[in-house]
């Protein structure tokens, strides 16, 4: 068999696998932040040791892959798909292998080497999330793509292979096993009771309470009421809303406010705090009774635990704190931190 990437399914709507050898060679994880900043692929300075940058927000008087940006796109140097190697095929039902024919970038989102995201103001999450809603449209435009993941990995036990704060973004030829099981519960969902369940879900959450860490008028982020892992927390836009990429400015400057609180407290409560941050959206194409039903969020996955033999193999997750605990702690965080800032005025 050759180098290249392919993706595999081995039963009828399982999960999928990215066959992709030549990722092996890219860098292992460093072991501090301060342990080699020098060498830092990420920062201001090293713009030639990364793909030449697809989009940036940077000063008007710079050019590209030189200093003077505020976010940079770059395509992954170890792609886990290739972009530029025609028709991946069509999925099979048994033993389906199709060509991994995609899009694989990386969003630096400062460039400070040692800045979190959950250190940045709202109006710097604001531009990270606008960053992440414009290479999602343009992914979406890319032919064969039909589902489009962005995730961020922050610490080693949550995958990261670079320090420096970034995102990265998959454009698939598939919609993945997970989302495509969402998407069809939440039809039949609507189906049966003529509502979107996320939309039920928000309502008894904001009417219980107890899972409730921070909203404001256009958002709301709850414990998820069966975590895979302690402190899972699901960002949710109220009003109802399938797709990420239709979001308008105003309301990412209201999902900056609510996921840097989050960031906040479970950086308060959590010391490490290594994480996955996960979008869940519509797939490119979407049939209208889907979009009625489907309704996209963002989930902060602490990774403070690994799975073990029974998580693997049943799908089934134990947690030993509750997610109302956890909410409460991450109230209490939040409180602390207003308190805090108050004083401090
Ligand atoms: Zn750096
Ligand atoms: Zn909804």
């Amino acid at each position: 068999m050759t180098d290249a990437p392919v993706i595999r399914r081995t039963l009828p709507s399982g999960p999928w696998t990215i066959v992709a050898p030549k990722r092996s060679t890219r860098p292992q994880p460093a072991a501090k932040p301060s342990e080699d900043p020098t060498h830092c692929h990420f920062c201001p300075g090293s713009e030639h040791e990364t793909e030449p940058e697809v989009y940036a927000l940077r000063a008007a008087d710079t050019k590209p892959d030189s200093p003077g940006w505020r976010i940079r796109v770059v395509p992954n140097k170890f792609p886990a798909l290739v972009s530029d190697a025609g028709d991946p095929g069509r999925p099979q039902s048994l033993y389906s292998e199709i060509g991994a024919i995609g899009i694989h970038e990386v969003i630096i989102e400062t460039p400070d080497h040692d800045r979190a995201l959950a250190e940045m103001r709202p109006d710097e999450i604001a531009d990270v999330l606008a960053v992440y809603r414009a290479r999602l449209q343009a992914a979406s435009r890319r032919r064969y793509v039909r589902s489009v993941a962005v995730f961020r990995n922050e610490g080693r036990a949550a995958g990261a292979s670079q320090l420096h704060a970034h995102a990265q973004l998959v454009g698939l030829p598939i919609v993945p096993a997970r989302l495509q099981a969402e998407i069809d519960a939440a039809v039949d969902y609507r189906r049966r009771r003529k509502r979107c369940v996320s939309c039920d879900a928000i309502k008894r959450e904001l009417k219980k309470g107890s899972g409730v860490i921070a909203e404001n008028a256009e958002f709301v982020a709850f414990a998820c009421f069966s975590p895979r892992f302690p402190y899972e927390t699901w960002i949710l836009p109220k009003a109802h809303h399938h797709d990420f990429r239709l979001v308008p400015l105003k309301h990412l400057c209201a999902l900056a406010d609510v996921l840097g609180a989050v960031l906040k407290a479970l950086r308060a409560a959590l010391d490490p705090f290594p994480y996955n941050l996960v979008l869940q959206t519509a797939p490119v194409q979407m049939s209208i009774r889907a979009q009625g039903a489907f309704h996209w969020r963002l989930e902060v996955v602490p990774r403070l635990t690994t799975g073990s033999g029974f998580e693997l193999g049943s799908g089934v997750f134990i947690v030993s704190l509750s997610p109302e605990d956890a909410a409460r702690r991450l109230r209490e965080a939040i409180a602390e931190h207003r308190e805090a800032k108050r004083v401090r005025r």
